[in-house]
């Protein structure tokens, strides 16, 4: 017997009120619903006590996508995948009015985020999106401008989610038990969101401008807009830190940034 693999994440759910909790966010029923990541099926077996119109689910592990497989074959409306979520065209897959779930490795819950948030159509074919992160990476998605938490992964997931609730997690909920707590967040996509052509320029400019947190963005600010383009932005005074500058303002250096 092969025991949880740490390198794929695998914490697994074994507390019912919790997989109920993740449940009851939204209507399952004749709806078309992605689970990423499934183990050994602990949200997979509600989602499909639930009716979906369709069920798709990604795991990576080759042992437990065996299993599942023999789990879930009966079901013709349960299609499982063998992949890896960070290379699988998940955008292609999707069918209209979908629920996506996903209790998400921790180790690349940001990057399936960032992926997700960074589909080419949008609004996207997704109308919900229930995810599990570790509590700390939580709290920088849903901190709102200005706060300690605040930072790029606020601004990328604020430039096309909105976060409408959340729950905390214990630690005894899972097994193995991981060493921090979990949060549970229930997004919506924006329907009208800032005309920015690719969010990869916000993601990169973001990025850039976090990685020098605690400094003023005077010498940073210049690798990305000229002196006349930051005039353009009243607000965007140099002396400012990254934190100090709102999401808004983050989308329009964006925005005059991708009109050269
Ligand atoms: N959903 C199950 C539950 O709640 O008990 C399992 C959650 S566990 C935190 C994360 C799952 O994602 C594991 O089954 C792991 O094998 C799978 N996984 C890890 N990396 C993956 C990847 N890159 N693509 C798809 N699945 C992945």
């Amino acid at each position: 017997m092969i025991g949880p693999k740490k390198s794929l994440g695998q914490n697994f759910l074994i507390d019912k009120n919790i997989i109920s909790k993740i449940m009851n966010f939204t209507k399952v029923k004749d709806r078309n619903i992605v689970e990423i990541g499934p183990g050994k099926g602990a949200l997979t077996d509600e989602i499909i006590k639930k009716k979906p119109k369709t069920l798709l689910i990604i795991e990576k592990d080759n042992l437990l996508f065996d299993s599942l497989i023999e789990k879930y074959s009966k079901f013709k409306n349960v299609k499982v995948v063998n992949a890896d979520i960070l290379k699988f065209d998940l955008e292609k897959k999707m069918k209209s009015n979908s629920v996506i779930f996903g209790n998400l490795p921790y180790n690349i819950s940001s990057q399936i985020l960032v992926k997700l948030i960074k589909f080419e159509t949008w609004p996207p074919k997704f109308s919900d999106l229930i995810l599990m992160f570790q509590k700390e990476l939580g709290e920088k998605i849903t901190s709102k401008f200005p706060s300690s938490k605040y930072g790029r992964l606020s601004i990328i997931s604020n430039f096309r989610l909105d976060n409408i609730a959340k729950f905390i997690v214990s630690e005894n909920c899972f097994f193995p038990k991981p060493k921090v707590k979990s949060m549970v967040i229930h997004f919506k996509p924006k329907k009208n969101t800032f005309k920015i052509n690719n969010v990869s320029n916000l993601e990169k400019i973001t990025n850039y401008l976090f990685s020098k947190k605690r400094k003023m963005i005077n010498k940073s600010i210049i690798k990305i807009l000229s002196k006349d383009e930051i005039k353009q932005i009243p607000e965007l005074k140099t002396n400012l830190r990254p934190s100090d500058i709102s999401p808004s303002i983050y989308f329009k250096i964006t925005q005059i940034f991708e009109e050269n």
